[in-house]
């Protein structure tokens, strides 16, 4: 692009709060052809409330207890969530020893003498934890599009707590203009399946890539750019930075981590979904006054 088309295209974002980092940035928006979108903290909020604390053989009050002991030593927003909870619910606040956190799966802890495990499904499939009657009432949040974390201990799944993100207002009608425009959407997600699923349909995304760990997301987008697209990836937080890195533009949320703004080609000032079209858009119009 000419360097007067590169200036005017750095003004109209600027104005919007899109950054663009440099003239590569924006000449690369316009040949997108697949969004990659995170969905905690960039389709959602990434302010999860619990919801549920559904119990099997031991009292909500104790099983919320326990968990929340292990969930105060980790810096995961789930975790917060869950130790917010227990705050607010009264629960006796508990000592954690010989914590362990285990990414991309939950966190372990010796809490009065038990062993406490918080975490998902694969967590307690790795740690030969059984779900029982468990199972059944986790695939009910997961499926109406909650995350479900479960609680194990001594070796005995004793809980599943329920909790929701909203998704942010704009999302919805961020993914109908990628799609008007002929950009495909995808949806990246260390969360459940179904969870992922549940809320993907609420916002028109029809490709779901989920239960991804945290080392594995750029390998994905690396995927996708071998199959011949043309990749941004959309995130915030500090386990997207290599896939923000690994894609032809990485679109940072303003509100996220320094780690995912730094790596970022473009930074969403307003943290706002529809500025992801709306980047697209001005890097098409940059390239049209180009030829
Ligand atoms: P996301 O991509 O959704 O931000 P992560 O890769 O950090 O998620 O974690 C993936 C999944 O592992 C979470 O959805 C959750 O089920 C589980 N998990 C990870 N850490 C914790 C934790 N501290 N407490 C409970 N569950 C956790
Ligand atoms: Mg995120």
């Amino acid at each position: 692009a000419t360097p007067t088309a590169i200036m005017v295209g750095t003004g109209l974002g600027a104005q919007r709060g899109v950054l663009f980092k440099n003239a590569t940035a924006l000449e690369t928006s316009a040949r997108i052809d697949t969004v990659v979108m995170d969905k905690t903290g960039t389709l959602t909020k990434g302010e999860p409330e619990v919801t549920d604390v559904l119990v099997e053989g031991m009292a909500a009050d104790d099983v919320l207890a326990l968990a929340a002991a292990v969930e105060r030593e980790s810096e995961h927003p789930l975790a917060a969530a869950v130790a917010r909870h227990a705050t607010e619910q009264g629960a006796p606040a508990l000592r954690a020893e010989g914590f362990r956190n285990v990414p991309g799966h939950g966190a372990g802890a010796t809490v009065g003498g038990r062993r406490v495990l918080v975490g998902n499904a694969r967590l307690m499939a790795d740690e030969g934890v059984e779900l029982g009657a468990l199972a059944a009432r986790r695939d009910e949040l997961a499926g109406g599009g909650r995350t479900a974390v479960l609680v194990a201990v001594d070796g005995r799944a004793v809980g599943v707590i329920g909790l929701a993100d909203a998704v942010r207002e704009t999302s919805a009608a961020a993914v109908a203009a990628l799609h008007e425009a002929g950009v495909e959407v995808v949806m990246l997600s260390g969360d459940n399946e179904a969870t992922a699923r549940r809320i993907a349909g609420q916002l028109g995304i029809d490709t779901v890539i989920a239960e991804v760990l945290p080392g594995d997301k750029a390998a994905t987008i690396t995927e996708l750019q071998r199959s011949g697209k043309r990749v941004a990836m959309v995130g915030d937080g500090v386990n997207d930075a290599p896939a923000l890195a690994a894609a032809d533009l990485g679109i940072a949320i303003g509100a996220g981590t320094d780690v995912a703004i730094e790596t970022a080609d473009v930074v969403l000032m307003r943290s706002d979904p529809l500025d992801v079209p709306i980047a697209l858009t001005i890097g098409r119009g940059t390239l049209r006054k180009m030829r």
